[in-house]
């Protein structure tokens, strides 16, 4: 038996992905720069993923840069953007982002630095959620100075989710670029960027069911970037490099199947079945608490610690039973260090360090939720005290 609840981490790639990447493979394998059929015929899956992505998202065609996945469009957006505003506005230094987001972000910004940017890091709440006057303030201060900021939509490992709307009004307001990494929210919650006051929008295909290495970036009309991938003129001379069609292809159509799901009701369902899921596990173990349970959270997401227990430990625990779950970002696993995220936070370290991230996918069923706490309340009540104390050691 294998239950997955790591949807966070990656997604398993829909069968109609699968399906067209193959043709893509096999028939439409041409470059998509060339002029003759073969060519032609590899332009339009592009070109037919770029218009499914775009209906997801809310924005047009002519805005969307293909790239190899959310680190490389984070990449883009942040050092590309911000290498042309101190170009133009040489006043505007700074960038800044909370200490919450994903490692595509941080070193990214870390990078500017590199390039004359000074850093500020955004105050958050214990949940994670961006402190809204402390910004306001920043701004009102410093405001002609900032370039760009960079707030994540969804969290990666809370689900925290992020008042990004407002943020963007406020960023506006000063003439500051907002970046929002929404890797997590795009195909999991409805997007209209048209709509949204968010110059600079990054995702990745592998967390809505579509193929790892492919990821987009979605740029506000008249934002210009500095571009990256040197070469050729693919993507409007915005990421240069021939395009990887057979993954883009998979993403659009990933798209168009995440399209028709939020189409349905089946968001509260997922969402009730996780609010299900966290109150027994809660009930399991005394003194676990969810990390940003007082903040709006994406409806697939929890993180729930463990105080005592170490994470690494359960997760192969876990996994030894066939339930695979995460102790952080997939990219930090391994290490023992804990959570950045949860250390932005002030979450206690005793409770970071025993913090499991649980994420659902659009398909997770009452059937598996029921079999993975089987195997937790299993797990859990084998750590008596002692063990406790032991594992903690
Ligand atoms: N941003 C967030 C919030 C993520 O969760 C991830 C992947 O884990 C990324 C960026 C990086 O995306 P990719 O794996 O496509 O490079």
């Amino acid at each position: 038996m294998s239950l997955y609840l790591d949807n966070n981490a990656t997604t398993p790639p829909a069968t109609e992905v699968i399906e067209v990447m193959r043709c893509c493979l096999e028939e439409d394998w041409g470059n998509p720069s060339s002029a003759h059929r073969i060519g032609i015929a590899a332009r339009r899956r592009l070109e037919l993923a770029r218009t499914s992505f775009s209906n997801l998202v809310g924005c047009d065609e002519s805005q969307v840069v293909f790239t190899s996945g959310g680190t490389e469009a984070a990449n883009l957006a942040i050092l590309g953007a911000f290498r042309r505003v101190v170009a133009d506005q040489p006043d505007r230094t700074i960038v800044a982002c909370p200490g919450t987001e994903h490692p595509a972000v941080l070193d990214s910004i870390e990078r500017c630095r590199g390039v004359g940017a000074e850093i500020i890091r955004l105050p958050v709440d214990s949940n994670g959620v961006l402190d809204l006057e402390g910004f306001e303030r920043l701004l009102d201060e410093h405001g002609r100075m900032i370039a760009l900021c960079s707030v994540m939509w969804a969290n990666n490992e809370t689900g925290v989710i992020q008042p990004i709307e407002r943020i963007g009004e406020l960023c506006r307001e000063h003439g500051v670029l907002l970046h929002t990494d929404a890797v997590q929210w795009v195909g999991r919650e409805p997007c209209d960027f048209a709509a949204l006051p968010i110059d600079l929008l990054t995702c990745s295909a592998h967390k809505l069911h579509g193929p790892k290495g492919a990821g987009a970036l979605v740029l506000r009309k008249g934002v210009v970037l500095e571009s990256r991938a040197l070469g050729g003129p693919q993507e409007r001379e915005r990421r240069g490099g021939t395009e990887n069609v057979a993954a883009i292809a998979g993403f659009g159509r990933a798209c168009e199947l995440a399209a028709d799901w939020l189409d349905g009701e089946r968001r509260s369902a997922g969402a009730a079945l996780r609010d299900r899921f966290e109150s027994k596990v809660l009930a399991l173990f005394d003194g676990a608490v969810i990390n940003g349970g007082d903040a709006p959270r994406i409806w697939n997401t929890v993180n729930i610690g463990f105080p005592g227990l170490q994470a690494q430990l359960l997760v192969v625990v876990f996994s030894e039973r066939g339930l695979a779950v995460s102790g952080g970002a997939a990219c930090a696993s391994g290490s023992l260090e804990v959570s950045g995220v949860l250390g932005a936070m002030g979450v206690d370290p005793e409770i970071a360090g025993g913090s499991l991230r649980f994420s659902l996918a659009r398909e997770t069923t009452e059937a598996d939720i029921d079999a993975a706490l089987e195997i937790i309340t299993d797990v859990l009540s084998s750590f008596s005290t002692d063990q406790r104390d032991h594992l903690s050691d």
